[in-house]
């Protein structure tokens, strides 16, 4: 449980955040609703490259969501053409606003990380919430098979993946 000094550092790129801000924003009638993330992680680093929406055929309920499985395979396949982006993780809105993983969904996130065939060391997940003034917070959370801990994610402009000198200050923080 002490392996913090393994957690990547975190970028998304500014569409893939517009995407959530917009698709989030329709959890203000009190359900949930969310979408894949699909990017990169070398190890080291995780970069958000595309985020999804819902899609037609999700179950959006007041304390959890399920996502048309159909439309995020769609997008998973057009990521992967696109830059050889892969399922990372997901974004997900609780209007309870706690920002938070259930246990509703690390029992989820368990089950994924337990799929061989999916074969995920770790699952990024967004939580999103909404003020009551309608600003957009979220926590981002890397859950691996013992714990879910919460990341930092920075706004990255120019990250095409293989930025060479990215003078980050708390790369080193351990
Ligand atoms: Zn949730």
């Amino acid at each position: 449980m002490t392996n913090s000094a393994e957690m990547p550092d975190i970028w998304i790129i500014p569409e893939a955040l517009a995407l959530i801000g917009e698709e989030a924003i329709r959890s203000r009638d009190g359900l949930e609703t969310g979408g894949i993330l699909l990017g990169t992680d070398d190890g080291r680093e995780i970069v958000v490259r595309h985020a999804g929406g819902p899609g037609a055929k999700a179950h959006r309920e007041s304390n959890r969501f399920l996502r048309d499985l159909a439309h995020a395979q769609q997008l998973a396949e057009l990521a992967w053409k696109e830059d050889q982006s892969q399922w990372i993780g997901e974004w997900h809105t609780h209007p309870s606003g706690d920002l938070s993983p259930s246990n509703y969904d690390l029992e989820a996130y368990a089950r994924h990380l337990h799929d061989p065939e999916l074969s995920f060391r770790r699952f990024l997940t967004i939580i999103v919430g909404l003020t009551r003034t309608g600003e957009i917070m979220a926590v981002a959370w890397i859950v691996d098979q013992e714990t879910a801990l919460p990341v930092p994610v920075a706004v990255a402009d120019d990250r095409e993946g293989t930025t060479a000198s990215q003078s980050s200050p708390d790369t080193d923080r351990k």
